[in-house]
């Protein structure tokens, strides 16, 4: 079954006035789903729900086919990673970086997995000092693309069954966007990807996209499909 589905989920900031006005959808445990749509459509707040940063009004959301309401908060945090559109550093060395929130089981052979699955390998090799390499905002090692790959290589360390990544809409160049699309191709490939996508190039690789608008799925399909919707 899905891994994440929302389920008539109503919600609003303030409850008379719904920002969320139904919204369903499922998330299957492997694949890359886009969410499109204008700025103030409930992208966001999608987000926000399914982080359980706020509980729906009315309707659902499910994780593996449970409420998560009664899911602990921890654990349902866990399971669901977010990559937030400024990609923050910390101001430690990449390695610190990766591992923060992941916790001393990780493998070097785990991170050396990841570091490729995010096309940081050779990123990793250019650095002055390799991993120990500080990266904080003083570092200023890493471009816009690659802090973006390390962000989400941090969240795959973490081992979440859905990753919610909020692309950031400034300009990457030609191949820092094609480096984050063939990331994004082998993480979905281990784990569930939902995309809030700002770039063409992020919808068209998606396995299915979602049209937000107004609060609501105003239409789901591949991109091949919404390309012959109005
Ligand atoms: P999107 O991500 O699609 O741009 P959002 O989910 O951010 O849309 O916003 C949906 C609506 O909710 C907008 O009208 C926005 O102003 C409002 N909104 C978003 N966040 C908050 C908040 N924290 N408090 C009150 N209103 C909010
Ligand atoms: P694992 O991921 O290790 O297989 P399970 O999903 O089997 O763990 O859940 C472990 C325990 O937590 C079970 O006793 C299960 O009933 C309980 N649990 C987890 N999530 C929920 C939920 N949403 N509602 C009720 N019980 C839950």
């Amino acid at each position: 079954g899905p891994v994440l589905e929302f389920r008539d989920v109503w919600f609003g900031y303030d409850p008379s006035r719904p920002v969320l006005r139904g919204i369903s959808f499922a998330v299957p445990s492997r694949g890359h789903i886009a969410l499109v749509g204008p700025s103030g459509a409930g992208k966001s707040t999608i987000f926000a729900l399914a982080e359980r940063f706020y509980e729906p009004d009315r309707g659902a959301v499910l994780l593996n086919g449970r409420d998560v309401r009664f899911t602990p908060y921890d654990r349902h945090r866990a399971a669901v990673g977010l990559v937030e559109q400024d990609c923050p550093l910390l101001a430690g060395s990449l390695r610190e970086n990766l591992l923060y929130g992941a916790g001393p089981a990780v493998s070097e052979s785990e991170l050396s997995r990841v570091l490729a699955m995010t096309g940081l390998t050779g990123v990793v090799a250019a650095l002055p000092r390799g991993l120990d390499t500080p990266v904080g905002e003083r570092g200023r090692q890493l471009s816009g693309g690659q802090r973006q790959r390390v962000a989400i290589a941090r969240c795959l360390l973490a081992r979440p069954r859905v990753i919610l990544l909020d692309e950031p809409t400034a300009h990457l160049d030609a191949d820092s966007e094609r480096a984050l699309a063939v990331a994004l191709r082998e993480v979905a490939a281990v784990c569930a990807l939902v995309v809030i996508a700002h770039r063409f190039s992020t919808v068209r690789s998606a396995d299915r996209v979602l049209v937000i608008e107004g609060g609501v799925v105003a239409a789901e399909g591949t991109h091949e499909e919404l390309l012959h919707v109005d």
